[in-house]
């Protein structure tokens, strides 16, 4: 009645859990039509263990619900995996963070990386490569600048495809990050197989680097990584004991709330400024 070919789903049995989310849904898909000015990009410090200084951020996307306040990303990209609508959403943040980036190059940290999540939608979209390659061009970021993080279920899910385009990416001359280390299910032969640059340690091993049995993992996921020439970033450091601890064990690189939190733009300017983390 509400207009041709569209519906309106109520249903008084449906649960209230499945309310909110057809609410939320709605509400994504509002706001990434409207243009996008709900979503900001925060950023977070990767930080060099040995000195202290800043040697990049990783992009995060954060949702200002008009009335929900602050959605996380855990909460609405499985959403916008699955509506599709992550595609779109994902360009902007590509070409937010990569436009950001430079821009930082230019004013005060010229070897700057910055990080970029893909999800698996993203990375199946035949249009990807194409895509970074135009933001690349369109915002003049060094491709090595940027790192691509995908997780390792991402790239096993369809290993031929995937080993094609993170070929294709690499081409681009772009960095490629396995997120979330050691969650997935692993078949640790493809981080030989495939081109890629950095493995990030998930935060459930640094969060339990006290235990004897896992440290003895994150030292052996350290130690495979420099046997692979692979770069290493532990996730999630939130306490002294744990950083101290990876640096002995090696790991070159951490990000975590001991250091700092996802940053707007502006404080994430401000840290830089002052190189060194906090
Ligand atoms: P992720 O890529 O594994 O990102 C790391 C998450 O850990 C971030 O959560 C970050 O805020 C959080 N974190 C960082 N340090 C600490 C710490 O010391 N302690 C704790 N407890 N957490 C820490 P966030 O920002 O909520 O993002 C969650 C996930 O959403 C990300 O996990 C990523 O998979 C996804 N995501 C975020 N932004 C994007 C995006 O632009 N595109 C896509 N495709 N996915 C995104
Ligand atoms: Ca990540
Ligand atoms: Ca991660
Ligand atoms: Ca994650």
């Amino acid at each position: 009645r509400s207009g041709k070919a569209k519906y309106e789903i109520f249903d008084p049995s449906m649960g209230a859990e499945a309310h909110a989310r057809l609410g939320l849904e709605n509400d994504l898909r509002r706001a990434v039509g409207n243009g996008g000015a709900e979503f900001r990009v925060f950023y977070q410090p990767k930080v060099l263990l040995e000195t202290g200084e800043i040697f990049g951020f990783e992009a995060l996307l954060r949702w200002r619900h008009p009335e929900r306040g602050v959605v996380g990303p855990d909460e609405f990209i499985p959403l916008a995996e699955e509506t599709g609508l992550i595609v779109d959403l994902g360009r902007r943040v590509l070409r937010e963070a990569c436009r950001q980036a430079k821009t930082w190059q230019g004013e005060a940290a010229p070897g700057l990386v910055v990080g970029v999540n893909l999800s698996a939608r993203q990375f199946q979209d035949p249009n990807l490569v194409g895509d970074v390659s135009a933001v690349l061009a369109e915002t003049g970021l060094a491709p090595d600048s940027l790192v691509l993080e995908i997780t390792e279920s991402v790239v096993m899910d369809d290993a031929p495809v995937a080993a094609g385009t993170l070929a294709a990416l690499k081409d681009l001359g772009l960095r490629i990050a396995v997120d979330d280390f050691g969650t997935g299910y692993s078949s640790l032969s493809y981080l030989k197989r495939f081109p890629v640059d950095y493995l990030k340690i998930d935060r459930s091993f640094v969060d339990r680097i006290e235990d004897s049995d896992v440290e003895a993992i994150v030292s052996a996921m350290i130690d495979l990584a420099a046997a692979l020439g692979l770069r290493v970033i532990a996730e999630g450091v939130e306490e002294e004991g744990q950083r101290s601890r990876l640096e002995t064990l090696g790991c070159e690189l951490a990000q975590g709330f001991l250091f700092s939190k996802p940053l707007p733009a502006l404080d994430a300017a401000r840290l830089l400024r002052m190189r060194l983390a906090p």
